[in-house]
C-alpha cells in the first residue's frame, strides 16, 4: 500500500478521533440535558485491550504485531464492531470507532453495544500465510473477549470475507466446534448473509437517496463524487449510479478520476479489479488528487475513505450541497460547524453507513436460528430500518434546532442512557 495521502491536514486536536468523538458526544449530552453521571460512563470506552504478538513470517523470522479490541458499551447487548488492518490503526482510533459504534448500532435499534479493533500492520507487505498466520493469532489472542454472546467482529478498512473466515475458524477449533455467529461479514458457505457485501454501501444509497428526497434534490440532475473505492465507496457508487445518479469522480488511496459527463461504473469496476487502482481508466477526463475530488463542483459528496479527510482547511472550500458520511470519522467537529454555517446538510456516519452492521445483525440472527433469509427479504428489512433511523434522526434535529449529526447522537445516546439508568450501576 502507498503511503496515505492525506487531503488536508488538521489540527492536532482535530487529528485525534477519540477527541472528536467525545466532544460530539458531550455536546449531544448538553443538548439532552444528559445527568452528569451517565455523562461520565457513557463518555469513556468500557474495555481495552492491547495484544503484541508473534507471528512467525515466511522466511523464518519472528515479528511481533500489536492489536488493539475496545468495548466502548455492553447495555443493550453483546458488542459489535469490525477489524481495522492499516498501518495509522492506534488505540485512539480503535476508542473512537468502538464509540461510534455504540451509536450506530443505537440509532438502527439494534440490540448492540459497540466495539472495535484493529491491527497495526501493511497486509499488502504480507504474503497470504503471513496474513493468515497474523489474522489467526490476532483472533486467539482477542478470544478472551470475542463470541456470539459478548463482542462479534466484522469487516473494516483492509480486511474481508476471508479474513473474517479465518477468525470464525479459529474461534471454533479452540472450542472444539463450528461457531459461525462469533462474527459476521463472512463467506455464505460458512454462514455468511445474503447482501452483506454490499450492505453499508447500499445503506448509503438509501439515506443518500432519503437525503435528496427532502432535499428537493432531483438524482437525475445531481452528480456524485465518492473518496474511497473499496468495500464500501465501490458499492455505493455503483448503486447510486443505478439509481440514475451521475457519478463524476471517485478515488482510491493511489488518487483519483473525474468526468463532468460521468462515469461508466460498471466498466470502471472491471478496471479497478484488472489494474488495483482506478487511475488508468479509458472513461476518465482527468485525474485528480484526493484533495482536488473534495472540493469539485458536485450536488453530493461522499467520503468513503479515512477519517480526518474534511477539516477547517478544506471545508469551506468543498462545493457539495450534501456530504454523506459513508467512511467513520471523516468530518472534524470544525468543518461540521463550518458546513452548519455554510447551509450544506451532512448526514452523519452514524446514520449513514449504518447498513453494514444492520446486515451484520441480520447474519447474526441467521447463525442463532440456523435459517436463512433470502436477498430480497434482507434488503427491504435493510430499508426500512435506515429509512426510519433517517426519519427519527430528522425529527429530533429539527426539535433542538440542530445539525443531523446531533439528531442523530440524541437519538443514540438517548437510548443507551435509559438503557443504563434502567440497569442501574453494579453492584
Ligand atoms: P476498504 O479497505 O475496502 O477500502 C478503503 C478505500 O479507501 C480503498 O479504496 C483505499 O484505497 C482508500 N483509501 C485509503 N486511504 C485513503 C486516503 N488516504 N485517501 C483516499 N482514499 C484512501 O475499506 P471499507 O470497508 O470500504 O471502509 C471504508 C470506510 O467505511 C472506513 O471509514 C470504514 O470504517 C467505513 N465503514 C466500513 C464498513 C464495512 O462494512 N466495510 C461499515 C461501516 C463503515
Amino acid at each position: 500500500m502507498a503511503e496515505s495521502v492525506l487531503t488536508a491536514t488538521p489540527t492536532a486536536q482535530e487529528s485525534n478521533p477519540y477527541v472528536t468523538a467525545q466532544r460530539q458526544f458531550d455536546q449531544a449530552a448538553s443538548i439532552l440535558g444528559l445527568d452528569a453521571g451517565l455523562r461520565q460512563v457513557l463518555r469513556e470506552v468500557r474495555r481495552e485491550l492491547t495484544v503484541n504478538f508473534p507471528v512467525r513470517m515466511d522466511d523464518g523470522r519472528i515479528r511481533i504485531f500489536t492489536g488493539y479490541r475496545v468495548q466502548h458499551n455492553l447495555t443493550r447487548g453483546p458488542a459489535k464492531g469490525g477489524i481495522r488492518y492499516h498501518p495509522q490503526v492506534s488505540l485512539d482510533e480503535v476508542k473512537a470507532l468502538a464509540m461510534w459504534m455504540s451509536w450506530k448500532c443505537a440509532v438502527t435499534n439494534l440490540p448492540y453495544g459497540g466495539a472495535k479493533g484493529g491491527v497495526i500492520c501493511d497486509p499488502s507487505e504480507l504474503s497470504p500465510g503471513e496474513l493468515e498466520h497474523m489474522t489467526r493469532r490476532f483472533a486467539s489472542e482477542i478470544s478472551i473477549l470475542i463470541g456470539p454472546e459478548s463482542d462479534i467482529p466484522a469487516p473494516d478498512v483492509n480486511t474481508n470475507q476471508q479474513i473474517m473466515a479465518w477468525i470464525m475458524d479459529t474461534i471454533s477449533m479452540e472450542k472444539g466446534y463450528s461457531v459461525p455467529a462469533t462474527v459476521t461479514g463472512k463467506p455464505l458457505s460458512i454462514g455468511g448473509s445474503e447482501g452483506r457485501p454490499a450492505a453499508t454501501g447500499r445503506g448509503v444509497m438509501v439515506v443518500t437517496k432519503e437525503a435528496c428526497r427532502r432535499l428537493g434534490i432531483d438524482p437525475a440532475e445531481a452528480t456524485v463524487a465518492v473518496q474511497g473505492f473499496g468495500n464500501v465507496g465501490s458499492v455505493t457508487a455503483s448503486l447510486l449510479h443505478q439509481e440514475g445518479f451521475r457519478v463524476v469522480a471517485v478515488s482510491d488511496v493511489f488518487g483519483g478520476i473525474y468526468n463532468p459527463e460521468g462515469l461508466d461504473l460498471p466498466e470502471l469496476l472491471e478496471h479497478a479489479r484488472a489494474k488495483g487502482r482506478v487511475q488508468g481508466f479509458a472513461g476518465s477526463r482527468q485525474e485528480i488528487s484526493n484533495a482536488d475530488l473534495l472540493e469539485l463542483p458536485v450536488t453530493i459528496l461522499i467520503p468513503a475513505a479515512l477519517e480526518n479527510q474534511l477539516t477547517m482547511a478544506n471545508a469551506g472550500r468543498v462545493k457539495a450541497r450534501l456530504v454523506v458520511e459513508a467512511a467513520n470519522g471523516p468530518t472534524t467537529p470544525e468543518a461540521d460547524d463550518i458546513f452548519d454555517q455554510r447551509g450544506v446538510v451532512l448526514v452523519p456516519d452514524i446514520l449513514a453507513n449504518a447498513g453494514g452492521v444492520t446486515v451484520s445483525y441480520f447474519e447474526w440472527v441467521q447463525d442463532l436460528q440456523s435459517f436463512f433469509w433470502e436477498e430480497g427479504e434482507i434488503n427491504s428489512r435493510l430499508s426500512r430500518i435506515m429509512e426510519l433511523a433517517y426519519e427519527q434522526t430528522d425529527a429530533l434535529a429539527q426539535e433542538h434546532h440542530a445539525t443531523l449529526r446531533m439528531g442523530a447522537y440524541c437519538l443514540a445516546v438517548k437510548r443507551v442512557a435509559d438503557a443504563t439508568a434502567a440497569r442501574g450501576i453494579y453492584p
